[in-house]
């Protein structure tokens, strides 16, 4: 159904979930029965499938022991490289440009460390104002791994208003002196989707390289990471892509750099042929995968089997066309029945701008989210200092969920009742 039929009735949310195409993964999903879950983009639900392929690596343990490295019916030895061949077409990369390894920000020292490579003239990194704190961190020792002062190499893009970036603004930055940009896909608060092929093009015009942090993207929003001639990026999957608390993270490394020995390597930066011949000289994967460190984790790359599957089946097309259209009826909902209310939608408005979540801003946004919680079991998340963010998840959540959320959001100010919470967020938050 098209936007301009927009109708307020829980009828209309009822009718949308009926003709939902992807309605039937729900049921592969553990939802807490009488809560709504809208917290996708921070830690995705556990699936069957997630659990089924957890059990079978705690099994293959059991059985085998040390043989599960490379028997079974996923070798543990070549498990990073199937699921980095198994994510690919996520991002829209070659299979043997993505390994799933790592953490997100692991990742990133690893491909900072590697496509860093400062000169006299060229010794300077873009990143933005509003980025996640993590990475802001991890660019600022590596420049100090240089003896290069942060306060001087590392140029933050401001925002206008705040919320977004503007990508004039980023490739104004873009100067002789400049030697890397890391940018996110999606801004973690605003939701904001940056135009990644356009930043690249001006990048490599400009002889920048460039990577991506996708944490709030990949597997919300398709990619053409390979098409688009990024240089790198890497993300987590465990938002998402519903790999688990601490599954182990994703990254892309362009075809273009293979060969290129890894800044940070390890004995499974190695050949996988060579690596058991045990010699002390590396002689680096030549795909992603001589980006990884050491041993993998297994047990936290399991559930991420399960998960892929049902990826494979949905398809990230259909993926992104729900999500768009769930977040679409979230803010038509929002503008219809919260007027006045002193909510403000802080996403972009257009398609092509937006993310997998709805960032809505109130002054009373932690109060608000703690009554959405307490009392009516609705999982939003906050993001200080007045964001409270809603991913209407387009494999698990439904029309009628984001309709009961504008409703509780519109009782919740009608009767006042955040005003017996505690202005305090809590520890995670
Ligand atoms: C979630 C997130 C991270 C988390 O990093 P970890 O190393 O997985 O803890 C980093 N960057 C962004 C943009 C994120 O959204």
């Amino acid at each position: 159904m098209s936007h301009t039929s927009f109708d307020p009735s829980l009828a209309y949310a009822e009718a949308l979930d009926a003709n939902d195409e992807l309605a039937h993964f729900r049921n592969e999903f553990y939802l807490k029965h009488g809560t709504i879950y809208l917290d996708g983009n921070s830690l995705g639900l556990m699936s069957k499938r997630s659990e089924r392929t957890l059990m079978e690596l705690i099994d293959s343990w059991k059985e085998l022991g040390i043989d599960g490295w490379t028997q079974g019916k996923y070798p543990w030895f070549y498990l990073s490289e199937l699921l980095g061949e198994r994510s690919a077409s996520i991002v829209g990369a070659g299979p043997d440009e993505v390994i799933v390894t790592g953490s997100t920000t692991s990742n990133l020292h690893v491909l900072a460390a590697t496509f860093f490579t400062p000169t006299p003239t060229r010794n300077k990194i873009i990143a933005t104002e509003l980025d996640f704190p993590s990475d802001i961190y991890a660019l600022q020792s590596q420049l100090n791994l240089h003896d290069l002062d942060p306060e001087e190499h590392l140029i933050r893009i401001k925002s206008r208003d705040g919320r977004l970036i503007e990508e004039e603004d980023i490739i104004a930055a873009m100067t002789d002196d400049v030697a890397l940009i890391v940018l996110p896909t999606v801004l973690y608060r605003s939701g904001q989707l940056l135009d990644i092929a356009r930043l690249t093009m001006e990048a490599h015009a400009r002889g920048i390289l460039i990577g991506f942090d996708g944490c709030h993207s990949v597997g919300a929003v398709p990619h053409e990471f390979s098409k688009w001639d990024v240089d790198f990026a890497y993300w987590c999957n465990y938002k998402y892509l519903n790999s688990g608390p601490g599954g182990v993270g994703g990254l892309y490394v362009n075809r273009k750099h293979f060969g290129r020995t890894p800044g940070l390597t390890g004995w499974y930066s190695s050949r996988k042929d060579k690596q058991f011949d045990m010699e002390h000289a590396l002689t680096p994967a030549e795909n992603a995968g001589a980006f990884q460190l050491g041993t993998p984790h297994v047990l936290s790359l399991a559930p991420f089997i399960g998960s892929l599957e049902i990826f494979t089946e949905a398809t990230m097309e259909k993926l992104r066309r729900k999500s768009l259209a769930l977040t679409r009826y979230m803010m038509d909902l929002i503008a219809h029945e919260l007027d006045g209310m002193g909510f403000t939608i802080a996403n972009p408005q257009e398609d092509h701008r937006r993310g997998g979540h709805v960032s809505l801003e109130h002054e009373e946004a932690i109060r608000i989210c703690r009554t959405l919680k307490e009392e009516h079991h609705l999982i939003p998340d906050f993001r200080a200092p007045n964001i409270i963010r809603l991913a209407p998840v387009a494999l698990y959540n439904t029309y009628s969920e984001v309709w009961q959320c504008v409703q509780i959001l519109k009782r919740i100010m009608q009767e006042k009742s955040y005003e017996k919470y505690e202005n305090k967020r809590g520890v995670v938050a």
